[in-house]
């Protein structure tokens, strides 16, 4: 297996400091974490949550779940062909099986990566023994490193510390998208006293909060930092969007030159924009919006 070092990730990520009326107005400075630069393709938050699970399966399959369109899986992929590790996606959705893949999986594919589809009911229980091992079976792995749906386990978790180390002393408030909460618990830990967290859950469904405390006790025994969510701007929930979201998201490309990622990225700078025109934020305040990802498709531009 070649060494992740070989890869030359670039962290810390850069920090960036944009001027944008929507916030300047009220007298707060706006500066961007350029996680979305950290690997063209092991992008963002995942080399932070991957990397540390990829030394841990020190050269064993890695297999991994997720959705039709998972940014999870496609890092996923790209690591198991860039360092030569055999890699298994467990894909939500039997009735995807046998039919064309989409580009999303089309990509895993071109990977490497096995896919193996399981029906709905069956990918809810893939947290049990029973059917995890069953899974195994199926998809003819007899070893395997596993690593959860959206790659937040304690490994990942503890290693998004270093994103809050980096962003200490650099801003009051931190902005963050959240699906599984991983790395907005990791942050939160690393972020230290005098700052706090801010996170935008992309789902709709309110069960975040509970998650994330989980995470950080299965990471660090206990509760750290401070953070909260707010639950105001999963636009319908996940992948969901309005034209409304759209058009932010396409004036803020043209603005600052930034690809926005579409199903977190704008909802978190939307969420940001909102709570600045509320008034949420004292004048004075730094606000650092973490840019967890980029575009699929796109390339990065800096
Ligand atoms: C996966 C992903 C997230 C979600 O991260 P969690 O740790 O699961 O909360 C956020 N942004 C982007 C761009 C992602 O791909």
């Amino acid at each position: 297996m070649t060494s992740l070092a070989s890869l030359r990730p670039r962290l810390p990520s850069p920090l960036q400091e944009i001027e944008d009326d929507r916030f300047t107005r009220y007298g707060i400075r706006l500066v961007l974490k350029r996680d979305d630069l950290i690997h063209p393709e092991l992008v963002g938050n995942k080399w932070r949550k991957l990397a540390p699970n990829l030394t841990a399966a020190a050269g064993r399959t890695v297999l991994t779940f997720g959705g039709a369109y998972s940014n999870h899986l496609r890092a996923t992929a790209a690591a198991g062909r860039l360092l030569g590790l055999t890699t298994v996606g467990v894909v939500r959705g039997q009735e995807l099986a046998g039919r064309p893949l989409n580009a999303s999986l089309a990509r895993c594919a071109a990977d490497g990566m096995r896919l193996h589809f399981v029906d709905r009911s069956t990918y809810r229980r893939k947290t049990e023994p029973k059917t995890l091992a069953a899974v195994l079976r199926a998809a003819g792995v007899e070893d395997a490193y596993i690593v959860p749906e959206g790659g937040s386990n304690a490994l990942a978790v503890r290693e998004c510390r270093e994103l809050g180390e980096e962003l200490r002393g650099h801003a009051d408030v931190v902005g963050v998208p959240c699906g599984t909460g991983g790395t907005l618990a990791g942050l939160a830990a690393g972020l230290g006293p005098g700052h706090r967290v801010l996170g935008v859950p992309v789902l709709k469904g309110g069960f975040l909060n509970g998650d994330i405390q989980a995470l950080q006790h299965q990471a660090f025994g206990g509760p750290r930092g401070t953070w909260s969510l707010d639950e105001r701007f999963h636009f319908g929930g996940y992948a969901r969007t309005t034209p409304e979201l759209d058009a932010f998201a396409e004036d803020f490309e043209s603005r600052h030159d930034l690809p926005v990622e579409r199903l977190y990225v704008a909802k978190s700078l939307y969420g940001l924009a909102a709570l600045a025109k509320e008034g949420h934020f004292a004048p004075g305040t730094t606000v650092a919006a973490v840019i967890t990802g980029r575009p699929w498709g796109q390339a990065a531009r800096r």
